[in-house]
């Protein structure tokens, strides 16, 4: 039982694992692994990526970080220089050397300006700054607490209102009895166009950010942001916070943000400052391009393994199947008789042309080998019914064609007589002469009656032995005597020897009997009669023929009834 099973489900598979099916799972095994190892170089070429950009924009953070620090230490060089000049002149002839010496190439400084120990503006680069109070800023009481150069937070200008920094250094730090500050103005514009290159990235956000989280700077692209703090802007809060609570000068940080991105956060605090550079990267979207690539070759891939499972099918249908159905549809004609089929090579591959050679050598064999067979199965068919020593039909032979003859009878129906014809007394004859010369005597025999066949239309055949018949279709009885006595007189007319017997030469007794073949009758019927008469004519001394059925006997023996 679990024989028969397994048997089915081998079946099964092998009809499943057909050459087709065989060759598509080649064709993937083939391509797959490519796939695969495509894919996987892509994706491990994405995570490069990532980390590539991630280390890059850690490198212009760091850049730009260095960039700044250099302002903020070139502004603090100067307020120094400034501060020497107070510290070692009156106010006035400071005034006059700080606005002869201020340096042109340093555009991020607005302007630079001694303040007084309660916070007034007592000369400046900038005449309109001149009797402005500064002590009521941070910056300006840091300064003089600290006696330290100090950077302020993001203000607004104290003349146009503009957004923009101040930096602080106090006399102090140079002469303890001075308590003027210097003071400068910064130009935050210069410091968003040193983020330039930051900025234009897609996926990239980078901004300047003072110690409360507002912004002082950004890349031109997100310029709309200078001035707003963090905390307010949807996003950059979380960046915010990430940044700003982290003491480290510099670092990184990767999470992923309110809206599901996952992004890598580089900042570095501008040393002298409470300033940080925030810079950010959408991973999703710096990754984007790559990203593409990936669908692209997933497509692509796709295609790939649809063309080559395509190109397995059809090359398994045209290569394999097409042949192999073609050949099998010629061996079915074959089977069933066709020897004329043959395969067309020219639609084959070449790989099965010596096959179809073969194929088509075999065809042309067997049918030559079926054309002799049957060939000699006529001659054989000839030779069962046909008589060699007389070249008459033998009794089989005649027995069908009289079968034959019967039918055509009753269908035209016309009438068909039969001669039994008996050699006299042919016993003597072969111990007279021997038994070759009896053969040769029934040769003899045998050709004048199918002279006497050929003449009349009829069919001679030896019957048996000595014995003849001769079949008359469409012969009357009258007509049939007269063919009967035609016999008699044709052997006699040979003029055989025959030493035993009566007559000195060779004679025969012939039967006659006529009928019109219907369904009651059957042919043996008529050969009884004709044998009848045939004893009949016997009967009354041989050498004659007897009609059956009739008293009319003719021959020299004279009349005689037939029974
Ligand atoms: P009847 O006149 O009454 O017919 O006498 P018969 O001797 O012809 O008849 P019978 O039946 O006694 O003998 C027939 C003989 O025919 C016997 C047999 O040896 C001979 N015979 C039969 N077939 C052949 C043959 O093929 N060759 C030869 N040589 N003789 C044959
Ligand atoms: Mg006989
Ligand atoms: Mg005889």
């Amino acid at each position: 039982m679990s024989g028969v099973t397994f048997n089915r489900n081998r079946v099964r598979l092998k009809t499943v694992l057909g050459i087709r099916a065989r060759l598509t799972l080649l064709a993937l095994l083939l391509v797959v692994p490519l796939m695969l190892d495509r894919v996987r170089m892509l994706e491990d070429f994405r995570a490069k990526q990532i980390a590539q950009a991630a280390e890059s924009y850690a490198n212009l953070t760091s850049h730009a970080a260095e960039t700044q620090r250099e302002v903020v230490s070139s502004v603090e060089t100067m307020l120094k220089s400034a501060a020497y000049i107070r510290a070692s002149g009156g106010i006035a002839r400071s005034c006059e050397v700080l606005r002869a010496s201020l340096p042109t190439n340093l555009p991020w400084i607005l302007s630079i300006m001694f303040v007084s120990r309660d916070g007034l503006v007592q000369c400046s680069t900038l005449n309109v700054q001149v009797g402005l109070n500064l002590g009521d800023r941070d910056y300006f009481k840091k300064a003089q607490d600290t006696r330290s150069f100090v950077f302020s937070d993001y203000l607004f200008g104290k003349t146009n209102g503009r957004p923009m920094m101040m930096a602080a250094y106090p006399v102090a730090a140079i002469n303890p009895e001075e308590d003027a500050v210097v003071v400068a103005g910064i130009n935050i514009d210069w410091l968003s166009q040193i983020m330039a290159n930051l900025g234009g990235q897609p996926g990239m956000s980078a901004v300047l950010v003072d110690s409360t989280g507002v912004v002082i700077a950004a890349p031109a692209d997100h310029a709309n942001l200078i001035g707003r703090s963090l905390d307010t802007i949807p996003l950059m809060s979380a960046i915010a916070e990430k940044a700003l609570s982290y003491d480290a000068p510099s670092g990184s940080v990767s999470f992923t943000a309110s809206d599901g991105s996952d992004r890598t956060l580089s900042f570095a605090k501008i040393s002298g400052t409470e300033s940080r550079l925030i810079v950010s990267m959408d991973e999703a979207k710096v990754t984007e391009a790559i990203r593409q690539q990936i669908r692209t070759a997933y497509l692509q891939l796709g295609f790939v393994c649809l063309f080559v499972l395509l190109g397995a099918l059809v090359g398994a249908e045209k290569l394999i199947i097409n042949p192999i159905e073609l050949m099998t549809g010629m061996a079915r004609r074959f089977g069933e008789g066709d020897w004329s089929a043959r395969v067309a090579k020219r639609k084959l591959p070449s790989e099965f042309v010596p096959l179809a050679r073969a194929f088509n050598a075999m065809a042309a064999q067997l049918s030559q080998r079926e054309r002799e067979l049957l060939a000699s199965n006529d001659r054989l068919t000839v030779m069962a019914s046909i008589d060699v020593l007389s070249g008459l039909a033998n009794r089989r032979g005649f027995q069908s064609r009289l079968d034959f003859e019967w039918m055509k009878a009753q269908q035209y129906d016309c009438a068909l007589s039969l001669l039994m014809i008996d050699v006299d007394h042919f016993k003597l004859y072969n111990d007279t002469y021997g038994h070759p010369e009896g053969d040769a005597c029934l040769t003899r025999l045998g050709e004048t009656l199918s002279a006497i066949a050929a003449d009349t239309m009829g069919f001679a055949g030896r019957y048996g032995g000595e014995e003849f018949c001769l079949m008359l279709p469409n012969t009357d009885a009258a007509h049939a005597l007269a063919i009967g006595e035609t016999v008699r007189t044709a052997v006699l007319g040979l003029g055989l020897p025959h030493a035993t017997s009566s007559h000195g030469i060779v004679t025969v007794s012939v039967g006659v009997a006529t009928t019109k073949p219907n369904d009651v009758q059957r042919p043996g019927d008529l050969i009884e009669a004709a044998d009848a008469a045939l004893y009949a004519a016997k009967r009354i001394g041989r050498n004659a023929v007897v009609e059956h059925g009739a008293v009319k006997v003719a021959g020299e023996a004279g009349m005689a009834l037939a029974s």
